[in-house]
């Protein structure tokens, strides 16, 4: 476990070329490098709240941020405002993220006051569009082994949801429930996928990563953790085999505090499968 302190840490995700996690660090506005190699971990401020981080193909880090989507140079640490949605507000902030097969960029917002958020995709050429709206809170998205298939979660839902997912064009349609999380597992929260097609999530409040099956809806195996935000998770490693989890101690206070060992670090588990490579936006 790296004892990293993130107030909500969030969006990891490993590079296979570099052999790095990226992730991000929400509330202090951050995006990490994490080498395991070394061991060190570097930071960079974008100066506003980043909810997710993935590779760009043409060079550097596409971010999902407050104001919309960005890119990171992290040769030079310069960030970029890319491209937002009409109309978007920043008290909607970006959260949760990731690439399709095809390289455009999913993104989703959280809802503030009475307004929902909602989800959106930046496709390579620069195009925003809405993909989902009445989203309360934006996190986890994967695509199935055989591009089929969209899974994501609306935490607010307490399900994990799934798509029928048209590879070419990008349309999403069908939605239904896939996974319902009991109250006593908290809540889903980021989410990845594994070579055999199953899915780990991420349990906020639940003081674990469980991996479901995403045919029948079943716990497979729920992995402890000794706190209770848990907030995203990557398979990473030179072979894909080790699984990276990050967590938040932001709201968690006092008593709890000081029982709750590593609140807002970065662990790596052996999971006992392998996973399968995160894309990249392909603009
Ligand atoms: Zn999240």
């Amino acid at each position: 476990m790296l004892d990293c302190n993130a107030d909500l840490g969030e969006g990891a995700i490993w590079d296979s070329s570099a052999g790095v996690l990226y992730w991000v660090d929400i509330d202090r506005r951050e995006v990490h490098i994490f080498d395991p190699g070394t061991g060190k971990d570097r930071s960079f401020d974008v100066g506003q709240s980043v909810g997710t981080v993935v590779k760009r193909r043409s060079g550097g880090l596409m971010l999902a941020v407050r104001d919309g989507f960005g890119s990171l140079d992290p040769k030079t640490g310069k960030f970029e405002l890319v491209a937002a949605p009409e109309g978007h507000k920043p008290e909607h902030r970006f959260n949760d993220g990731k690439c399709d097969p095809q390289g455009r960029f999913w993104a989703g917002t959280m809802e503030a006051g009475d307004e929902k958020g909602a989800l959106f995709r930046l496709d390579p050429g620069g195009n925003v569009r809405r993909m989902l709206p009445g989203v309360s809170v934006s996190n986890g998205i994967v695509w199935s082994l055989d591009k089929k298939t969209m899974y994501y979660i609306d935490t607010a839902t307490g399900k994990v949801e799934a798509f029928d997912y048209d590879d070419k064009s990008g349309n999403i349609s069908g939605r239904r429930a896939v996974v319902a999380v009991p109250a006593d597992l908290g809540h889903p929260d980021g989410m990845t996928i594994d070579a055999e097609g199953m899915l780990w999530v991420a349990h906020w409040d639940g003081f674990c990563v469980c991996r479901w099956d995403s045919a029948s809806g079943k716990l497979i195996r729920r992995v402890k953790l000794p706190t209770a935000r848990i907030t995203s998770c990557a398979f990473g490693g030179p072979n894909l085999d080790q699984l990276y989890i990050t967590s938040a101690r932001t709201g968690i206070d006092g008593e709890a505090l000081s029982s709750q060992h590593g609140a807002g670090g970065l662990w790596r588990i052996n999971p006992g499968v392998k996973g399968m490579p995160a894309f990249e936006f392909a603009g």
